[in-house]
């Protein structure tokens, strides 16, 4: 059948068929009344398609099947990291002992868990060269936040209450003028210069003593590595700032250089990302963040402490920026990533990085001669092309994107960063063959062609999709969550 005639489970209800069969039951029932506010219980039966279990097996696989993850094929969405998360973490995180305990337990029962945590910690504090390391946040974002709280209660500490601008990079990835204004900075943008890198004399000219700090990804969103970060660092600190690094992408410089080395003081990292926790709707997020020394004591509370040979949480700790999260931080990540590190082991890390940036490389080079490259020079685990001279004969690069689904390809991240016109963010992954990178770089090759020599192929794409093109905005805007006959 094909899949865009699979009926909906609602088309398919009978009435009085079910997918179950219980025994009568042959307890007291208990009164609904007694435990709902009558307001709250509804007086007819909810309108559930009635239908048997295979069929329901069936509407769920083919949903299933309608949406692309890294499971089904290729995604180099740039700045995502959509690499193959090894199965191996699924089996760890589901072991009883981890996935049956409950937040609420006594420290002393769950000391394996706390160990792990520890552990984590451990690791990621030499993985990333910082002091001490928060496992709370629940992503990139919200560590984000958590890292500029405890820079602004240091300032305030300090008496520096006039410390109330941020600065970002143009290229900057979206959430971090985002997260700066939301723990209550101003953000001041610094330019790049021609190589995609922070233009320091730009940095100079913003700079002074209302800085709180300095955000960074290093490498940037271009995929550059920003290579004067040590004179950036002291320009930062100098002027009494702190520098904070975006380290959701650390799958560029694993094992290679650590934030901490480059002058940082603050850092995130995207566990769900660089540390193989399934993302982008596949699970939830978990965002540690790593600080330097004179920071520690606003790490959010409670802090997981080592006491002889047992774990504890310290809730001491007056100088906290508070809890950031219900209870511990998503601890099913931690598991995952805990479990990752440990398999890969430092060199294991270092093979990451050194195939990450090696496929990016390779693809930048391959895909060269097709489209207009604005930083040719080596790039670290991403890399951005512009589609300006396909955009000259009338397709766009959200046509390109479109059309990558034809081929089964989830298109790479458009139009940003900003700084670059038509811009395709292209980030292959350390876990991708050649031959797939290559069956990718095919396709982008042929799609060039189209552009030339068929346009409206590419402007009328998807051609194969059960959906074709849609109305972004209205979606957002509107979206149609609920099932009615009529759509
Ligand atoms: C993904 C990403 C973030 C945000 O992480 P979330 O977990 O989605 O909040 C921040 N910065 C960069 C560079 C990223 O790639």
């Amino acid at each position: 059948m094909n899949k865009k005639d699979q009926p909906l489970i609602f088309e398919l209800s009978k009435e009085g068929r079910t997918g179950y069969s219980l025994p009568e039951m042959d307890v007291p029932q208990v009164e609904l009344a007694d435990l709902i506010p009558s307001d709250y219980i509804r007086t007819e039966s909810p309108e559930l398609p009635e239908v048997a279990e295979l069929d329901i097996m069936r509407h769920y696989t083919a949903l299933s099947k309608r949406n692309h993850g890294v499971d089904s094929g290729f995604y180099p969405l740039g700045s995502c990291t959509m690499k193959y998360n090894p199965k191996v973490n699924e089996n760890v995180a589901r072991l009883n002992g981890f996935a049956h305990i409950n937040p609420l337990q006594e420290a002393e029962s769950v000391q394996g868990a706390l160990e792990l945590m520890y552990d984590l910690q451990e690791h990621l504090k030499e993985i990333t060269g910082m002091d001490e390391v928060t496992l709370q946040p629940a992503a990139g974002a919200h560590g984000e936040w958590t890292g500029l709280m405890m820079i602004r209660a240091y300032h305030e500490a300090n008496g520096d209450t006039h410390r109330t601008k941020v600065i970002v990079p143009d290229s900057a990835h979206g959430t971090n003028p985002a997260s700066a204004t939301v723990a209550g900075f101003e953000t001041v943008t610094v330019k790049s210069n021609e190589n995609g890198l922070v233009d320091l004399d730009d940095l100079k000219r913003v700079v002074g003593d209302d800085t709180a700090a300095l955000m960074l990804t290093n490498p940037n969103t271009l995929g550059l590595f920003e290579e004067n970060i040590l004179e950036m660092a002291a320009i930062i600190h100098d002027a009494g700032g702190k520098l904070y690094y975006d380290g959701a992408n650390l799958n560029a410089v694993l094992s290679k250089v650590r934030p901490g080395d480059m002058g940082f003081d603050v850092v995130h990292l995207n566990l769900h990302k660089t540390f193989t926790g399934p993302h982008g709707g596949g699970g939830p997020g978990s965002g540690p963040v790593g600080v330097k020394e004179d920071l520690i004591k606003y790490l959010p509370k409670p802090v997981l402490v080592k006491n002889g040979g047992t774990f504890e949480f310290d809730y001491n700790r007056p100088d906290s920026i508070g809890r950031v999260k219900p209870y511990y931080g998503n601890f099913g990540i931690n598991v995952r990533a805990y479990t990752y590190i440990r398999t890969m082991g430092p060199d294991g890390l270092r093979a990451v990085t050194e195939n990450a940036v090696l496929n990016a490389n390779y693809m930048m080079r391959r895909l060269a001669p097709h489209f207009d490259l604005p930083f040719d020079r080596h790039c670290k685990h991403e890399f951005v092309i512009s589609g300006k001279r396909q955009k000259k004969l009338g397709v766009r690069t959200l046509d390109i994107a479109k059309r990558l689904l034809d081929f089964g390809y989830h298109p790479p991240t458009i139009y940003f960063p900003l700084n670059v016109e038509e811009c395709m963010m292209i980030e292959p992954t350390e876990t991708e063959s050649k031959e797939t990178l290559d069956s990718f770089i095919d396709a982008m090759i042929q799609i060039a062609k189209e552009a030339e020599e068929t346009p409206e192929i590419v402007q009328e794409a998807p051609h194969t999709t059960i959906v074709k093109r849609m109305d972004e905005t209205l979606a957002a805007r509107k979206p149609v969550l609920r099932y009615t006959k009529e759509s």
